[in-house]
């Protein structure tokens, strides 16, 4: 069977770079195309040497649709502003996205998810870890069975991260939520200042920290009356976040179109 051709989203970044990697160290996939937002510093470079790696001749390009065009799959982790309109364009022309934004508003995700139903195939996960999958499964499990405990979630993040709590965190909190069969958005505390009074019974709260170059770090705590349970996870390298979309790619390949996350990759449901 041919290479599936893969397009990187968001080229110049980060998360770009470890995908463009990824893509390099995984059979079956070839880098085809890369772009990153217009007047991004990335624009015209080498995709793969920008990366790390040896030149690839895919220069980095602000024209999405001739990006596109060379493609059987796009990996997005970008920002929502590109992500929604991102996905609608990979809908039409029937394409694989694996989509690793994070703080996307709930109308974004409607879209996203509308678009998995006019023919796109997604696969959309706040965190693409299978460390981190897992963790969410014990702690739907978790809440589900100390019912009255507190739960508390603390994530730190590196000093450029912009949005807070990160989809990881959230994600968490959905397991949570999910476990006591209540809707996150009625429960949660996303921030604590001033006299806020003693803590709501059934709330989930959020703590947020930044700093220095943490790539990402989460625990729940289960805080009961004379114990504490805390679950934890640390991701030491991006890395890990690329192998799971490439990871997502390869399983989505093979499924009909629609909307998908990592709990249906890895078979959590
Ligand atoms: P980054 O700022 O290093 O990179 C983002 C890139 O996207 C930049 O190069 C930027 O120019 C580009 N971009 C912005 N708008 C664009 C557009 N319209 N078209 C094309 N490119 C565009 O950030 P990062 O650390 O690589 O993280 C990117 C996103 O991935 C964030 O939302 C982050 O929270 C998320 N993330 C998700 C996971 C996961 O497992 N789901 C893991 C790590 C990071």
């Amino acid at each position: 069977m041919a290479d599936i051709r893969v397009a990187v989203a968001g080229a110049g970044g980060r998360m770009g770079a470890a995908n463009i990697r990824a893509i390099a160290a995984t059979p079956g996939l070839k880098l085809a195309a890369a772009f990153d937002r217009s007047g991004s510093p990335s624009i015209g470079k080498d995709a793969t040497v920008l990366a790390g790696l040896e030149a690839s001749g895919v220069p980095i390009t602000d024209d999405v649709d001739v990006a596109l065009a060379a493609a059987d799959a796009v990996i997005d982790f970008t920002a929502p502003a590109a992500s929604v309109p991102l996905a609608e364009k990979t809908a039409a022309k029937g394409l694989i996205h694996i989509i690793g934004t994070t703080g996307c508003s709930i109308e974004d995700d409607v879209a996203i998810r509308a678009s998995g139903a006019k023919g796109g195939r997604i696969v959309k996960a706040g965190n693409f870890s299978l460390g981190l999958n897992i963790l969410a499964s014990l702690v739907k499990q978790a809440a589900a069975k100390l019912a009255e405990f507190d739960v508390e979630i603390i994530e730190m993040h590196h000093n450029r991260k912009v949005d807070a709590p990160s989809g990881t965190a959230l994600m968490l909190g959905e397991a949570a939520a999910a476990g006591r069969e209540i809707s996150l958005a009625d429960h949660s505390v996303r921030v604590r200042d001033g006299i806020t009074g003693p803590r709501v019974a059934g709330t989930i709260g959020f703590a947020t920290l930044r700093g220095g170059t943490v790539i990402g770090d989460h625990t729940v705590i289960l805080a009961g009356p004379s114990e504490r349970l805390e679950l934890s996870h640390i991701a030491q390298d991006r890395s890990l976040f690329a192998n799971g979309a490439m990871k997502a790619l390869l399983w989505v390949a093979s499924q009909q179109p629609g909307f998908y996350t990592m709990n249906d990759v890895l078979g959590l449901n």
